[in-house]
């Protein structure tokens, strides 16, 4: 009769409390429901008086008074590199590098002199030491902005014209096209060659007095077979114009399991005169544009295109300095990572995971599943994966969850794909399925 648990408020009636209700909208109903189970155990030991607005209050003051709306998901779907749930996710070096750098840094000071210092130095040292052959590097916010501004800044001016294939005049995603993206520089397109088949003798009756540069861009998020010809960069290096190569993906040097992939250090070598790249996609870093220039020409377009008046416009700030440089420098990446595992290792992991599930009376079983790179890279290649596969239903459910979980339906069933999932979400994404109950 004495039993204290009787006296503490039950927790669904706690959960129900005004100001609890704001907590869950805004931080999840997992961490709030942690903080009032903690209260609740301090009212037991006497720590706390036992009235219901005293154990909200102190759970409330528990939790952070300020945090965004966006809300950590697991990536489960198989596609490594996911647009919508914010493509890369960062290493822990890149988070603490981010997290360093959030106050007050040396991002434009030299702390010798005093005096004002080259933005970004650090990060633009970290990726002339990782690609061999660059010489010169800048930084822009993303991707598309990287190429933006190389076309504003070399062919805004007395030489407007970018030669470019028909067969890479890609749309990147959601609309976007490239073709549109350089046009609306003001620069004009030369298009050379066929959807299907360019040849180096097209581009060399395009090149002429009005040529700023010959543009390569990697179809990557579609492959043509069949009836093929493209042409490969060190084919273009005697036209005597400078050769940009978009990369896209950001691979600073070769992966042997993407063969097909273009990487920085291979571009220059092959003659590229600046590479421009992603940082968010298979470098495995934050959003950002990567502006490589090799020896000489290179070296000093990229020096007068970081002066432009628009590179001011596409400026990257010091978080995203950070992040890159402690990507570039530091451990294993978690993209490369997960693109590296052994599928003998995530089926193991399925196991495991199944076993837990089952253990608790959940209908779960291991499958055997491809991966993709995703986020526009390496189009056609299939990973081997293994998955936890759930009745369909799950799948809103997790979706719903805290945190959430983004699985992918196939043939009536929810996928949970382990391949993008670091071992260390196993035992949140096992939690997440248990509380769908
Ligand atoms: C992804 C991609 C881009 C755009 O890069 P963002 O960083 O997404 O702006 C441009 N070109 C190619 C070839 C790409 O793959």
């Amino acid at each position: 009769m004495n039993d204290p648990r009787r006296l503490v408020p039950r927790t669904d009636v706690l959960l129900a409390a005004p100001p609890v209700l704001e907590a869950v909208q805004r931080l999840g109903r997992e961490r709030v429901k942690a903080a009032i189970t903690a209260a609740q155990e301090q009212a037991r030991r006497g720590e706390l008086p036992m009235a219901a607005d005293d154990i909200v209050a102190a759970a409330i003051d528990a939790l952070p008074s300020a945090a965004t709306d966006l809300r950590p998901v697991i990536n489960a779907t198989g596609v490594l590199l996911h647009t919508n749930l914010g493509r890369a996710p960062l290493s822990a070096a890149a988070r603490a590098a981010v997290d360093r750098a959030a106050g007050t840094c040396d991002v434009e000071l030299d702390l010798t002199t005093g005096g004002r210092g080259r933005r970004g130095a650090a990060a633009v040292a970290a990726l002339l030491a990782a690609v061999p052959g660059a010489a010169e590097a800048h930084l822009v916010n993303n991707g598309a902005a990287a190429l933006a501004l190389v076309a504003v800044a070399l062919a805004g001016g007395e030489r407007r014209e970018i030669v470019v294939s028909r067969g890479e005049l890609v749309e990147i995603g959601d609309g976007f096209r490239i073709p549109d993206l350089l046009t609306s520089t003001g620069a004009r397109l030369r298009e050379v060659g066929t959807t299907n088949r360019t040849s180096p003798a097209d581009y060399a009756a395009a090149v002429g007095e009005q040529t700023a540069f010959v543009l390569k861009v990697h179809p990557s998020n579609f492959v043509v077979s069949g009836f093929t010809r493209s042409v490969e960069l060190e084919e273009l290096t005697g036209l005597g114009v400078p050769v940009v190569a978009d990369i896209g993906s950001g691979l600073l040097t070769p992966h042997p399991l993407l063969p097909d992939e273009p990487d920085a250090s291979t571009s220059l070598a092959r003659g590229a005169t600046i590479v421009t790249a992603s940082g968010d996609k298979l470098l495995g870093g934050p959003q950002a544009g990567l502006l490589l220039g090799a020896a000489g020409e290179g070296a000093e377009l990229v020096a007068r295109i970081r002066r432009h008046p628009l590179a001011r416009a596409m400026r990257v700030d010091k978080l995203t300095l950070a992040a890159v440089e402690a990507t570039v420098r530091g451990p294993v990446t978690p993209v490369r990572r997960a693109l590296d595992t052994d599928v003998v290792d995530l089926r193991k992991r399925a196991e495991q995971i199944v076993a837990a599930l089952r253990g608790a009376g959940v209908d779960a079983l291991v499958a055997d599943t491809g991966s993709t790179v995703g986020g526009g890279g390496a189009p056609g290649v299939v990973l081997p994966s293994a998955a936890v596969a759930l009745p369909e239903r799950y799948a809103a459910a997790l979706r719903a969850g805290e945190p959430a979980v983004l699985g992918r339906v196939e043939d009536g069933r929810c996928l949970l794909d382990l391949r993008a999932v670091g071992p260390d979400n196993d035992q949140p994404l096992t939690s997440a399925v248990l509380a769908c109950g």
